[in-house]
């Protein structure tokens, strides 16, 4: 695959050209066994129509004499395979949400069920199982360990599966092929450009084969060129990797590629 950033000097960089047209070719003509690996989780061709499903579902922080109540008695539903943005003023409890339906946080009531998972059931361990097995998360700042190259940062998650570290190490490179940043495969975060950093926590975030992709705010931090490109990668990894997706968005554009919108706005959530 051809190199898709210049370097401009100064350890700027310029996308110029997205990854997307190629992710699926890279994947498909450089099959290493980790990849062919999918095959024993094949996703269903008639997957259940709802692959999320919140039902009253409140979050309330509170502690000592403070109280915040971020939503009270939210339904969501997303069906398998839908890319859906979820937009609303700063504080209306976008991440919140996104963090409830991928199980990083618990509800305060209410239920989330995800594929056949009803993980406001689930024990700490299970729910950290599920996590590593079913979702790519995808931060704003990309939350890369720094004393780590990007490959090592992408193999993590498969090495916290315990898979072989030649396997991980076998996709990571393949997804790094992918993304475009095949020769970043031994940079740190710090020796990358902003947009490197994105396509890096894109690849980490699908190495253990998820299938909900999670990303808050994924270009808050890059210029609208960069965010284009990273737009078009998501848009074809949600595609070729048939992906759920849910991605809080300040980005009007991206919200445009998505096929709906909810709106969270004074603790409601609406379809825009
Ligand atoms: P958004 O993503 O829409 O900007 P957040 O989900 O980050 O909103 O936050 C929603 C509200 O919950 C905000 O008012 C925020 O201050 C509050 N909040 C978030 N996390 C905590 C926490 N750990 N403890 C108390 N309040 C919190």
């Amino acid at each position: 695959m051809a190199d898709n950033s210049k370097t401009l000097g100064e350890g700027a960089a310029v996308e110029t050209q997205p990854a997307a047209a190629s992710f699926q070719q890279a994947i498909v003509s450089n099959p290493p066994s980790a990849i062919a690996a999918r095959e024993a989780h094949p996703r269903p061709d008639n997957p259940p129509s709802a692959l999320i499903q919140a039902d009253g579902l409140t979050k309330i922080y509170e502690s000592g004499s403070s109280r915040v109540v971020v939503f009270q008695d939210l339904q969501v539903e997303i069906a398998a395979g839908e890319m859906v943005a979820v937009v609303g003023p700063s504080g209306a409890g976008k991440s919140t949400l996104l963090h409830l339906l991928g199980g990083l946080d618990r509800a305060s009531r209410g239920t989330v069920k995800v594929a056949e998972f009803d993980i406001s059931k689930l024990s700490d361990v299970d729910l950290a199982r599920f996590r590593n097995r079913e979702i790519g998360f995808i931060f704003q700042f990309h939350h890369l360990l720094p004393e780590f190259s990007a490959v090592e940062n992408i193999m993590m998650p498969l090495l916290i599966n315990r898979s072989s570290s030649r396997a991980a190490r076998e996709r990571a490179l393949s997804l790094l092929e992918a993304v475009g940043l095949r020769d970043r495969a031994t940079h740190r975060p710090g020796e990358l450009s902003g947009g490197e950093q994105a396509r890096v926590a894109l690849a980490r975030a699908l190495v253990a084969r998820p299938r909900l992709l999670l990303a808050d705010e994924p270009t808050g931090d890059l210029d609208s060129k960069t965010s284009e490109s990273i737009h078009s990668l998501l848009k074809e990894v949600h595609r070729s990797q048939r992906l759920t997706s849910i991605i809080v968005t300040h980005n009007e554009r991206l919200a445009t590629i998505c096929d709906r919108v909810l709106h969270l706005e004074d603790g409601q959530l609406r379809n825009g």
